[in-house]
């Protein structure tokens, strides 16, 4: 059964027709139900007897529930969310350092089809696409969230699991839903799709013209590194994906940060640097070093770490003595398995369903 985040007001308001009803209640239903974070009171709208027995029989429940919950020492919460096919995805909600403001991270698959050697979420490959009303139930229990630790949900990033650029469609009519103003009221320069480099989906993306933001996971300056971390590099090179981030920028006016999972003995070395410090020139993108998460062994059972603190402090100022604008972005919920696909993992098939 579908849920009120399937529809955008003119799919509402063909709905309401079908079913008989007056249609022009479409917009203020649909802007209560995300001002409510999907738990929609219908006493809070004049509608008549016959349409809101039609809204509870058939559009007002949630498709997902939350079958775990798993808080850190540091205030990151993170939600296992579970759909009806007993499909389950995980979204996490970061509490900023900056009082009242939280963001939030959502999957865009059922596990990922990348296979990038130092991530929990592709050990079992991709199960399913989620559609876009999965995507906007994600936003909302984070918001929902957010609102119980009297914070506001000030940004969204797609990182969690799955690569959003192969489920196109899906992601851009999420996001539509996400940053309306009459709906999720998120804004388009809150919202960021994080890619490992999928380049005509990089271009389609721009063109169209959405106004967000795209962070690209490099994780390595040459082909052979990041061939070794991201299968996808043999297909989309260093070269195309950083042209295709220039291309980005030239586009939508609006310059893709880069990110850098650092590992150690892998990705870490002053050679390595200089190399993505080259790849930077004339270019004024952000670059942010992310220490590596462990997961255990990796796809090719490779143990990853992150290097030791001096070491990536090393790496930071040879990029920063090229001038460019680089920053250590410290892993968060270190305590809670918090690396992408590592909650699912843990629960396996053995959670304690909470109920949403
Ligand atoms: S890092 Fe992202 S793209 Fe790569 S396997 Fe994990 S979820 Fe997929």
């Amino acid at each position: 059964m579908p849920s009120l985040t399937d529809y955008d007001p003119c799919q509402l308001r063909s709905e309401l027709v079908a079913g008989g009803h007056n249609p022009t209640h479409a917009a203020r239903i649909l802007r209560e139900y995300y001002r409510q974070n999907g738990r929609l009171d219908l006493v809070s709208i004049p509608v008549t007897r016959e349409l809101r027995q039609h809204l509870q029989i058939h559009l007002l429940s949630r498709r997902s529930k939350i079958l775990l919950k798993s808080a850190a020492m540091d205030g990151t919460l993170k939600l296992l969310v579970g759909f009806d096919d007993g499909a389950a995805v995980e979204s996490v909600l970061m509490p900023s350092f900056r009082a009242g403001i939280a963001a939030g991270c959502v999957s865009s698959q059922v596990g990922c089809p990348m296979g990038c050697d130092f991530c929990a979420s592709t050990r079992r490959g991709l199960e399913r696409n989620l559609d876009p009303g999965e995507i906007v139930e994600q936003f909302l229990h984070l918001k929902e969230h957010a609102d119980a630790m009297g914070r506001k949900l000030q940004t969204l990033v797609f990182m969690g699991m799955g690569e959003p650029l192969l489920n196109f469609e899906a992601v851009v009519t999420a996001i539509r839903r996400i940053a309306d103003p009459n709906l999720g009221g998120l804004g388009w320069r809150q919202v960021t799709v994080s890619t490992v480099g999928i380049v005509p989906e990089i271009d389609r993306l721009a063109a169209e013209n959405l106004n967000i933001h795209l962070a690209l996971s490099l994780h390595a300056p040459d082909d052979a590194t990041r061939s070794r971390l991201v299968p996808a590099n043999r297909r989309y090179p260093v070269s195309e994906i950083m042209a295709a981030a220039r291309r980005f920028e030239t586009t939508t006016g609006r310059t893709p940060n880069i990110e850098y999972c650092i590992i150690r003995d892998v990705n870490d070395s002053p050679e390595q640097a200089e190399m993505l410090a080259g790849l930077m020139k004339d270019f004024r993108a952000h670059v942010n070093i992310i220490p590596c998460n462990p997961i255990g062994a990796g796809v090719s059972g490779t143990v990853y770490s992150a290097p030791l603190r001096e070491r990536i402090l090393e790496f930071l100022d040879i990029l920063r003595s090229r001038g460019v604008v680089a920053h250590i972005r410290e892993t968060r919920g270190d305590d809670i398995n918090a690396a992408c696909g590592q909650l699912r993992e843990m629960a396996n098939d053995n959670y304690v369903p909470l109920g949403s």
